[in-house]
């Protein structure tokens, strides 16, 4: 069986869906892995060190595609590079079926089989899998440095010869992954925390980093689904929250926001209002900007600055980190592998309460069932 790896064709994404150290163990397991020449450069990772961990290189890349069972890739394969795979070939990467449902009608008429990364169940067997907190981890710490690189004053408290400066306040919204790493990461800077999240439960969380939890009264609302997750909130509790997050952000320097609920637009906890209660110089960094953003002001991919505030909303921070965000999101692949590889062929046990989930077209057919409706619909 013949895994492919190419260099992404997106000239924003540095990173890559294989390292080394993957090569190696994929080869152990019986697989061939073949990686497109260059495909690594950008993670600064070089074709000599896949080489030397047993992967072939090849600069062919139409060929690399004709011929490979296996094709895993970190963004989904443009158009062009899908039309050159065989029928039955299996493809792995963040496909955003739900988010993109057209997009995979291609897939389904080359007869392709697809795997999306975003489908891997948040359990725990599926743990080491779980390329979404991957990725949220390292965003949500990025976020951080751009905050802390746009502030025009220091995260830590400094006691100097020239007297004492106070520590950065920061605010995180939504803690998640994402919001949870940023509040770590605020910390170990020295910035003086808090966090807010409509999960009753993600208080422990933010506490247990040495962060202040904002709580708001939920009405006796459960914000949790079964699975975890949040559920979209009442008007009131928006309200609430928003009086709220604007009264703090009028003492906060950066505010971090990740909150998201699935499959929904991002809530907007930041009013036009409370940017413009903000003090000069402030930063609000939204992480939610591919779902419309969590701040009314923002604007998805671009740098808005409005009465001093700057307000980010990058969309790509993993790929800014690109060497260890490929190295945890090619180990997530590999663990995902380890159980559809046996004696180096591709085995697709469908009743495996990873496999199946995350299958989102096998062979043509529509296995996503929110992805059959989302098509069905269009
Ligand atoms: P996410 O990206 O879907 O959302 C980020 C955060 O935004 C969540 O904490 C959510 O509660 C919060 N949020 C939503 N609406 C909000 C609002 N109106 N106001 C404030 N906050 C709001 O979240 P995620 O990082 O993918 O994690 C979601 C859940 O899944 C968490 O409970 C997490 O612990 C859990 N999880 C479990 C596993 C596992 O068991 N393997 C792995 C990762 C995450």
């Amino acid at each position: 069986m013949r895994i492919t790896v190419l260099k992404e064709a997106d000239p924003a994404e540095s990173r890559v869906a294989l390292v080394p150290e993957s090569v190696k163990k994929l080869v152990s397991m019986k697989a061939t892995v073949v990686i497109e020449r260059g495909a690594g450069l950008s993670a600064s990772i070089d074709d000599a060190e896949y080489e030397a961990a047993g992967a072939e290189l090849s600069a062919d890349r139409a060929g690399l595609l004709g011929r490979a069972d296996l094709l895993l890739g970190v963004n989904r394969p443009t158009d062009a590079d899908l039309a050159q795979l065989r029928a039955g070939a299996v493809v792995v990467a963040f496909l955003r079926p739900l988010d993109e449902p057209q997009k995979m009608r291609l897939l389904l008429e080359k007869g392709l089989t697809a795997f999306a990364v975003e489908l891997i169940p948040r359990t725990t067997r599926a743990q080491s899998m779980d390329g979404l907190s991957s990725m949220a981890t390292i965003v949500g710490y990025k976020a951080v440095l751009l905050a802390a690189e746009r502030l025009p004053r220091l995260f830590p408290m400094l006691t100097t010869a020239a007297g004492t400066v106070p520590p950065a306040k920061v605010l995180v919204l939504g803690a998640g992954v994402a919001g949870l790493q940023a509040i770590a990461t605020a910390r170990r800077l020295g910035a003086m925390v808090e966090g807010f999240d409509v999960r009753a439960a993600a208080g422990e969380a933010v506490r247990s980093l040495g962060a202040k939890f904002l709580e708001v009264d939920l009405g006796g609302l459960q914000a949790e689904d079964a699975g975890g997750y949040a559920r979209e909130v009442t008007e009131e509790v928006m309200d609430r929250s928003r009086e709220l997050i604007a009264r703090q952000a009028k003492v906060t320097d950066a505010i971090i926001t990740s909150a998201q609920v699935p499959g929904k637009r991002a809530p907007i906890l930041v009013t036009a209002e409370a940017v413009g209660g903000m003090k000069r110089g402030s930063v609000i960094v939204d992480l939610a900007g591919s779902t419309g953003g969590n701040c009314a002001l923002t604007k998805p991919g671009e740098v808005v600055e409005v009465n001093g505030v700057t307000i980010l909303a990058p969309l790509n921070l993993a790929s800014t980190v690109p060497l260890h965000a490929s190295q945890l999101y090619s180990r997530n692949l590999t663990s995902l592998l380890s159980i559809m590889i046996r004696e180096g062929e591709i085995h697709l046990d469908f009743s495996d309460d990873i496999i199946g989930p995350t299958c989102a077209v096998h062979q043509g057919q529509i296995t996503e069932a929110r992805l059959r409706t989302a098509l069905a619909e269009s």
